[in-house]
């Protein structure tokens, strides 16, 4: 037996240094993305400091109007929504008043322009944004949320970064380009939505049914998304613009747990009540499965594996091993555990009407958002299996399906664009990578128009900036929206390039 220990050892050694040079050319072989277009093959127009003069103010106007979607019952702020028409028409005149655009006001108070490119045989593009903005909670705001104010190199408001900023910038761009003779070549419709905030079905869904009869076909859209993220994943320092190339579904399902009812004095051995809650508390331990490495995100850890540092780079390089790391990382925050999960929630629980009588019924609403990888039977089959529970019966409430997946290969024309283009204002290692909207937007209108639906907010934003969705104190620094206006003056600018134009006619 003496002899074996050496050759176990040796045998170990051996394996190891396979391991470590499978880990060694895991990572060397990771490489950066290279788009179906190369920034050089772009175009080159970019707007200066002198182009974009002014246009923080004219944003800052724009914030100052309280546009807010309250609730689904209450009716659109339409004063606002009507004044805030008004500032769009004065701060871009040349746009709203050009014999190359059609403005058309859609239900009342959303926008569609129809931008008609020089050269008509090209297909047309479509950018999404809405005018309508979330409530405040007032006090817990440092300056007043609908003051227009601009300080210390931020431009303050509700709406700054969700999402007047895109409205703004979209016009911008388009207001430059007409006044200084540079008309489109490609068509394009900038569609503005009036009510997203409250699930788009006044503003968006009658846009998208206007362009759906009118048989538009345009190659690709862009609405609000994810956003450039800064220093968002341990060792990343590059810029990683997370493109949502599918949004994650919406379901809620209704339990009901029915058992004897009658007097509290002589309650029966189990209740509905009870049942009920043991079913619930077994969710929890039991979740939905965690998907990693299955979804868009793998596309995330690979690029991560080609431009991370130090160590960060092999762990990234190779998933395959160091997947339960890379995983424990997803899980440490709740935003990125929920692009790789269906999330569970039981948010509503019913049962019982007085305080002495045993109910015979009770009723619990599980709300899932359910991950573009999963559908909804697979979702219920978790729930049951956890919940052990044959007896309870199970409703779907309310439901959407996940949306279809984008397009986002290497190959892909319009995704390439938007690589192409983030590679042109922020150098070869800024990426694109796909992302799941863990959230819903307007897109969910238009996905009979085009498969290329892209969710991506062209602004650079650090993790810990991402609480302003919705939150307190939003704002957006000058340089950063400056950067924004010039994010859709390239894209507009590379999809009528010649590169462009050859690969996506
Ligand atoms: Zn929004």
């Amino acid at each position: 037996m003496w002899d074996l220990a050496p050759s176990i050892a040796a045998a170990a050694g051996s394996a190891l240094l396979g391991l470590v040079s499978v880990v060694v050319g895991r990572t060397l072989l990771a490489r950066r993305r290279h788009y179906v277009f190369s920034p050089a093959d772009l175009s080159s127009a970019d707007l200066t400091a002198e182009d974009l003069q002014g246009s923080e103010q004219r944003l800052a106007g724009g914030l100052a109007i309280p546009t807010i979607s309250v609730s689904h019952d209450a009716p659109p702020p339409k004063k606002e929504l009507l004044d805030y028409h008004k500032h769009l028409r004065e701060s871009f005149p040349t746009v709203f008043n050009s014999p190359l655009v059609t403005v058309e006001i859609v239900n009342e108070l959303s926008l569609l322009l129809t931008v008609h490119g020089s050269r008509s045989e090209l297909r047309p593009y479509l950018l999404l944004s809405h005018m309508d903005v979330v409530p405040v909670n007032e006090e817990r705001w440092n300056h007043p949320p609908f003051g227009g104010l601009i300080k210390d190199g931020f431009i303050i408001g509700r709406g700054a970064i969700d999402v007047k900023q895109t409205t703004h910038a979209i016009l911008e761009s388009l207001e430059h380009r007409l006044k200084t003779g540079d008309a489109p070549k490609r068509s394009l419709f900038v569609a503005l939505g009036h009510d997203e905030e409250i699930n788009g079905t006044r503003g968006a869904k009658e846009i998208g049914k206007l362009l759906g009869e009118r048989g538009a076909q345009p190659l690709f859209i862009i609405d609000e998304g994810t956003a450039i993220l800064d220093r968002f994943m341990p060792g990343v320092r590059s810029l990683v613009g997370v493109v949502g190339v599918c949004e994650k579904g919406y379901l809620s399902v209704e339990v009901t747990a029915r058992g004897e009812a009658g007097h509290s004095s002589i309650p029966p051995p189990e209740t509905a009540v009870g049942r009920l809650g043991h079913a619930l508390a077994r969710l929890h331990p039991n979740p939905q499965p965690l998907l990693l490495g299955r979804g868009p995100e793998m596309e995330l850890i690979q690029l991560a594996g080609a431009v991370a540092k130090g160590p960060f780079r092999f762990v990234y390089a190779n998933f395959w091993l160091f997947k339960g790391l890379i995983q424990k990382a997803f899980l440490k925050n709740r935003a990125m555990q929920a692009t790789i999960q269906t999330s569970t929630a039981v948010t509503i629980i019913k049962g019982g009407y007085k305080e002495n009588v045993v109910p015979g019924e009770a009723t619990a609403v599980i709300n899932h958002r359910v991950s573009p990888l999963m559908d909804r039977d697979a979702v219920i089959a978790v729930d049951r299996a956890a919940m052990r529970d044959p007896s309870l019966e199970l409703k779907v409430l309310r439901e959407s399906a996940p949306s279809p997946i984008a397009p986002y290969g290497e190959e892909d024309g319009p995704f390439g664009l938007i690589g192409a283009t983030l590679q042109q204002m922020y150098g070869d290692e800024a990426m694109a990578v796909p992302g799941v909207m863990i959230a819903n937007t307007d897109t969910r209108h238009y996905l009979e128009l085009t498969d290329h639906v892209y969710r991506f907010n062209p602004i650079v934003l650090r993790p810990d900036q991402l609480g302003m969705y919705h939150g307190d104190n939003e704002m957006i620094a000058v340089d950063n929206y400056h950067h924004c206006v010039r994010f859709y003056y390239r894209l507009m600018k590379n999809s009528e390039s010649d590169a462009a134009v050859a690969k996506m006619p």
